[in-house]
Parts: structure tokens; C-alpha cells; sequence
């Protein structure tokens, strides 16, 4: 058996969620005729999102949503067993947005996006597509607040639904599928020791607090470095160091960017680091580590292992992870896979919601319903064998007697 079909049968296994509800609704068969467009990071818990999509009925169409993201033996078997595919690992950006031009050439009905790219595409070179999509839904932060930004200076002209804002995505997916596959890639392709290392963890939004909490399970001193005040005290208050990335950068040996902003390390910090400093960074696109002014400053780069670039500046080795690209997706597996069938099943109920409502929808950011946090919170749950309290009688009426 190859490895695309190996894997995917893996994650078949433990996409427990996903499979409980794709069996609930398949009978109804409630995508039947409708085009999904997929632009999600493509490895095996992506393509089983879109098998399970197709499941229901619909005409899927898949890209990725990173150049380097992608993992070609999934995208064989996903041909294989029937789906348009138009991805590639390429570190060609022209590459990767022929992909989703292509996949965006199928006029789609609704778009599940990662990033937004197939959104932004939509709204500013293929317009004339708008009128046949019903929907979109967005898996992450920085795509949120893209899709967000084209709703304030009024250029949204689709519906679009926050599933990175839902409770079973981003408490779980954010914090602990990022806190768990950035060490994973970091360890899998230094081969180094965590304990012993003074790791630095830029931003403690969501994804932040997963890293730095998992960094301390794993021995190092963590160091926070934030722009918000609330969040330095809450990594304060959850036993970490503070400082300032000037500080930090001269005392750091692995680094870790996640704010979804820009040059978060740049020139300043990379002259002052040690020798041997290890960058990575786990937010959208690659601009948290300025690639740009290691580029510029070193005298020389060479690849010192698979996904490790060496740059030397000043005399002194830094060495890069993934070009700078989300490190646990670009250079690893992403997110472990019961993290994943978590995101996904909001994913597909988010889906299921914009086809239901088509036509009642306005061209707004719709937060995913309660009840869909709900179905799946409690559909983990029972998979999982774990009963929990429900209120008594007494108690209800104790709650609403105030
Ligand atoms: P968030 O908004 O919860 O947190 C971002 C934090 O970064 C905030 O607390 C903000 O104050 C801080 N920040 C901004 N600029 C900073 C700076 N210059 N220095 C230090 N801190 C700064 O967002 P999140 O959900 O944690 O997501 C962060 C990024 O990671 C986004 O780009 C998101 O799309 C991406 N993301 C990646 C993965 C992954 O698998 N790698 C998973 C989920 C989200
Ligand atoms: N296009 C952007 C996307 C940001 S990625 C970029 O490449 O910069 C962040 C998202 O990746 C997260 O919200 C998370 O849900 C998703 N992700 C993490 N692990 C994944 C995996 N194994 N498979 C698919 N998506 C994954």
C-alpha cells in the first residue's frame, strides 16, 4: 500500500467525530449538487475533511493554503479516489497561486478557506465568481481578521463564518494542536534537546500559551515576548519571564514567533543573538521572522539539514526552520489528528449551516452557533465514554432566580 493511502487510512481511524456526524446526515445526502472549494493546509486529516464533504453529497475541488504545506502522496490518493485536486509542495508562490485559480475556476458554491487567500482572490480578481458563492468558511485567526477587514471597509460580498472563533476550534486547535506540533516539527528536524534551552514564545494569544505551556512540560525556561499588556500579565501569572524581544533576543536558543504580525525578529534582534540560535515561526505567512533581513545581513547561507537553513551573520550560525513558513505545517504533520477532527467537524457543520441558510445569509462575519459547539463538544465526549453532571431541577431554577 503507498504512504498517501496509508495515512489517510490513519486518520480515518481517529477522526471519530467526523465520522460520527457524516453518518448522522449522510442519509439526507445535504450537499447533493453543491461545488465545495477547499483551501486547507493539504495533508491527511484535510483530504479526509474533504472525502467526508464529498460524503455528503458535494462536488469537491481541493487546494492548499501554504506553498510548502502540501503533501504530494495525498494529493495522489485524493485523484485516486476521486476528487479534483490542484496542489503541489512548491516554493514557487506563482505555483501556488495557479493551484488556486485553478480550484477556484470549478465555481464553487461554498469555500472552505485557510488564510483566506481563496477569499481575498475572490473579492479582488474574480469577481465575476461572487455572485455563485453562497458562503465561506474561515479556519483561522489572521483569515478572520482578513475577512473582517473586507467587511469594515464594506467590500465583503459573501457570507463568511468564524470557524476559528468557535469554542472546539480555537481552544483546542490553537493552544494545544499548536502547542504540541511546533515541538514536534522543532524536535523532528533539529534533533535537539528541549530541557536545557531558554525557548522564547512571541505572542500569548491562543497558539502562544499552547507552545510556551508545552516548552515548559518539556523542561526549557520559557521566555514571553507581547505587545499587550493583559497577556503579559496572564504569562506572568502562568510562571513565565516577560521581557522585551530586544532583551530576550541575547539570551534565547530557540525561538518561536506566533502573533500573525510582522518582523517580530528582525535586524536588531539577529545581531545580537548567540551563535547557534534556532528560529522558527508558527503564525500566517513568512514575515514574523524577517527572512528579508537575514537574508540581507548574512555573509553567507547553506542548508544545513532538511528544512534548516544556516545563515551566518556577524560570525555567528542562525539557523532557520521551514524558510520561515508555519513551522508545524510547512516542515511536519500540522496538528495532531484528534485536534483535527475537531476544527474539521466544525468545518462540516459550518458547511452544512451555509447551504441550510443560503439566501437567508447577509454578507457578513457569522460567529459559528452555540449549538454546533454544542454537537460537537458532546459528541467528543461520548466517543470518549466520559458522562458528565447535568442540572437538577432545583438548580435550575437556582440559577435563574437572581
Ligand atoms: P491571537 O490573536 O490569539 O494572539 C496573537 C498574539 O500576538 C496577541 O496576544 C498579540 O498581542 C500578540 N502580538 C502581536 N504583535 C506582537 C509583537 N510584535 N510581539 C509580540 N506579540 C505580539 O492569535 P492566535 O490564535 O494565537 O494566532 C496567532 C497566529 O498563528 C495567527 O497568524 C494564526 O492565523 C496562526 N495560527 C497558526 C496555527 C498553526 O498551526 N501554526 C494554528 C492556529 C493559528
Ligand atoms: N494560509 C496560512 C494559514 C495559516 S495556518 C499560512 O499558510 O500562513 C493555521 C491553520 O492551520 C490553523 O488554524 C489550523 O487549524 C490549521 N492546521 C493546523 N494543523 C493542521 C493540519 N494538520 N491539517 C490541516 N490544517 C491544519
Amino acid at each position: 500500500m503507498d504512504i498517501g493511502s496509508m495515512k489517510l487510512d490513519w486518520v480515518a481511524q481517529r477522526m471519530v467525530v467526523m465520522n460520527a456526524l457524516v453518518e448522522k446526515y449522510k442519509e439526507s445526502q445535504p450537499l447533493k449538487g453543491v461545488k465545495v472549494a477547499i483551501s486547507v493546509h493539504l495533508e491527511a486529516k484535510t483530504g479526509y475533511l474533504a472525502l467526508s464533504i464529498a460524503k455528503l453529497g458535494a462536488d469537491v475541488s481541493v487546494s492548499g493554503s501554504n506553498p510548502l504545506s502540501t503533501q504530494d502522496e495525498i494529493v495522489e490518493e485524493l485523484k485516486r479516489r476521486g476528487l479534483r485536486v490542484n496542489a503541489q509542495r512548491t516554493h514557487d508562490i506563482n505555483v501556488y497561486e495557479k493551484n488556486l485559480n485553478a480550484t477556484l475556476d470549478f465555481e464553487p458554491n461554498v469555500v472552505v478557506d485557510d488564510g483566506a487567500d481563496l477569499t481575498v482572490a475572490l473579492h479582488e480578481k474574480r469577481t465575476d465568481l461572487l455572485e455563485n458563492v453562497w458562503g465561506v468558511c474561515e479556519e483561522t485567526t489572521t483569515g478572520v481578521k482578513r475577512i473582517k477587514a473586507l467587511e469594515k471597509f464594506k467590500k465583503l460580498r459573501v457570507p463568511a463564518i468564524a470557524v476559528n472563533d468557535a469554542k472546539t476550534k480555537h481552544l483546542f486547535d490553537n493552544r494545544y494542536g499548536t502547542g504540541q506540533s511546533v515541538w514536534d516539527s522543532i524536535i523532528r528536524n533539529t534533533n535537539m534537546n528541549v530541557s536545557e534551552k531558554t525557548v522564547v514564545v512571541s505572542g500569548y494569544g491562543w497558539c502562544g500559551k499552547g507552545v510556551a505551556m508545552r516548552a515548559k512540560g518539556l523542561g526549557a525556561r520559557v521566555i514571553v515576548t507581547e505587545v499587550d499588556a493583559i497577556k503579559s500579565l496572564e504569562a506572568i501569572m502562568d510562571g513565565f519571564s516577560v521581557m522585551p524581544m530586544k532583551d530576550a533576543a541575547r539570551i534565547g536558543d530557540i525561538f518561536v514567533t506566533v502573533t500573525g504580525n510582522t518582523s517580530v525578529i528582525r535586524e536588531e534582534h539577529f545581531r545580537v543573538m548567540k551563535d547557534g540560535a534556532i528560529l522558527s515561526n508558527a503564525g500566517h505567512f513568512n514575515v514574523e521572522v524577517s527572512v528579508a533581513d537575514l537574508e540581507r545581513i548574512s555573509s553567507s547561507k547553506r542548508e544545513a539539514r532538511p528544512n534548516v537553513t544556516e545563515y551566518n551573520v556577524d560570525g555567528k550560525k542562525l539557523y532557520l526552520l521551514a524558510e520561515g513558513r508555519l513551522v508545524n505545517l510547512a516542515a511536519a504533520d500540522g496538528h495532531p489528528v484528534e485536534i483535527m477532527d475537531l476544527s474539521f467537524s466544525v468545518q462540516l457543520l459550518s458547511v452544512l449551516k451555509i447551504v441550510r441558510d443560503h439566501g437567508n445569509m447577509e454578507a457578513k462575519m457569522y460567529a459559528v452557533p452555540s449549538e454546533i459547539d454544542d454537537e460537537i463538544a458532546t459528541t467528543k465526549l461520548k466517543l470518549l465514554g466520559i458522562n458528565i453532571d447535568s442540572l437538577t431541577e432545583e438548580q435550575k431554577k437556582y440559577l435563574q432566580s437572581w
